[in-house]
């Protein structure tokens, strides 16, 4: 198996992340934002938007665009049709990237822990009037990645909310998100998209592709961002040689130490990030859902697989949570060391098989 260069996978975040920001002005929330939006909108026009509010769901279906979306839709001087003008002085600023009243609060780098100097720096703005005289928006991306410090620095402003402040949390995991800020949170609970609408909006963008559009979106686990970012590079690659070193490894043909040698090229987050979706895939199919990644395994795999003990799957799923947020709370483990942890158990687990077969 070929080793898996480190750049594929952060390119991968990168290009993820790219296709989240908008790349036409303005924004427009996609057609499985639908209801979302107009929610929104309907709290706009009753002077009912709260101060806070949370977007939550799985990674790559486009909560920060519907954040980016509402947040020009609420500094547009004059609206249009419930989104933003595109003419106006403030959309102008916000085309450039230079409105002074639109705040990110994000990691320096993707998968770091956002710190309390960064939310110190937030409040202080929050206390100054909005300099083009309406809303100030604040776009947290992602909740998740404040500590216990940023956090509470942060309660503060949701618990006395500068009068037209709108601040946004986006969270990919909100049980990670400290509890007392969430519950100050208007909560959008946003689902993975049917899989129908997605590839009505998918089918369109692939044209020249060689793979078909329902195999790319269930590599992607069904996330229509990540499947379009899927689509460039040799992202689709990578995660294939992730889950044939898992199958050689339940199969005994590599040892969790040498895996974890390869795996520990990439980067980290990443890798745990699809492992954790792999294995969430598995369990959801270990109990009879359907999904073309279990069902385009080799015959004997699935056999391994479908023995696995459903108990012993979720704590290595739990297993699996704790060392994203670990990760995510800005630790800075040994990779190998790690990686190995979580092989070996992988290994454990496949010898753990239901007892009633
Ligand atoms: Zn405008």
């Amino acid at each position: 198996m070929a080793l898996i260069p480190g750049r594929v996978s952060e390119d991968f975040g990168k290009r993820l992340a790219t296709l989240e920001n908008m790349r036409d002005f303005p924004a427009l929330p996609y057609p499985w934002q639908q209801n979302d939006w107009q929610s929104f909108s309907a709290q706009l026009e009753q002077r009912h938007l709260p101060h806070a509010l949370m977007l939550a769901g799985p990674q790559g279906i486009g909560k920060r665009h519907l954040a980016e979306a509402l947040a020009q839709r609420v500094l547009c001087l004059s609206p249009a049709s419930g989104t933003a003008c595109g003419k106006c002085r403030a959309c102008d600023l916000m085309k450039a990237g230079t409105h002074p009243d639109i705040t990110w609060l994000e990691p320096e780098e993707p998968g770091k822990a956002i710190k309390i100097d960064s939310v110190r720096a937030l409040i202080q703005t929050l206390g100054q009037t909005a300099q083009q005289g309406g809303y100030k928006v604040v776009i947290v991306d992602p909740a998740e990645a404040m500590n216990a410090n940023a956090s509470n620095a942060l309660l503060k402003s949701l618990e006395e909310p500068a009068e037209n402040t709108l601040l946004i949390l986006i969270s990919h995991t909100p049980s990670a998100v400290m509890p007392t800020i969430r519950s100050r949170c208007q909560m959008h609970l946003l689902a993975l998209p049917g899989e129908e609408q997605v590839l009505r909006w998918l089918t369109p963008l692939m044209t020249g592709s060689q793979v078909a559009p329902e195999r790319l979106l269930a590599a992607a686990r069904g996330a229509p961002l990540t499947a379009l970012a899927l689509l460039e590079g040799d992202a689709l690659e990578w995660r294939e040689q992730l889950q044939d070193g898992l199958v050689q490894l339940s199969e005994d043909r590599v040892s969790a130490i040498a895996l974890a040698a390869q795996w520990q090229n990439a980067d980290v987050a990443a890798t745990l990030e699809w492992l954790l979706g792999w294995v969430h895939d598995l369990a959801r199919w270990r109990v009879g859902a359907p999904s073309v990644v279990m069902d385009e395994l080799p015959e004997a795999a699935q056999q391994r697989f479908r023995q696995l003990s459903l108990p012993v799957l979720h704590r290595y799923l739990e297993k699996l949570l704790t060392t994203k947020k670990q990760l995510l709370s800005g630790a800075n483990p040994n990779k190998q060391l790690l990686l190995e942890e979580l092989l070996l158990d992988w290994g454990v687990l496949l010898k753990q098989r239901e007892r009633s077969q």
